[in-house]
């Protein structure tokens, strides 16, 4: 039972392929902060092909969210 399994998005690609690339999502709030400089972990990753644009990972832990703050 793991919460860090991937799926394949329809090219085939998963997480650790070139195409997989982090989104992060922020509320307006966090965006805002984050477009200041001021570091401000995302309400969510979502880890989207792109190519096709299909989310094969999403992370929404707190936890991991802070290690994709940006700063
Ligand atoms: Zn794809």
């Amino acid at each position: 039972m793991s919460s860090h399994k991937s799926k394949s998005c329809k090219c085939g690609y998963k997480m650790g392929d070139p195409w997989i690339v982090p989104n992060s999502v922020y509320t307006f709030f966090g965006w805002l902060m984050v477009s200041i400089g001021i570091s401000h972990p995302p309400v969510r990753v979502n880890f989207q092909c792109e190519q096709c644009g299909e989310t094969v990972f999403t992370i929404t832990d707190k936890k991991d969210l802070k290690s994709h703050a940006y700063h």
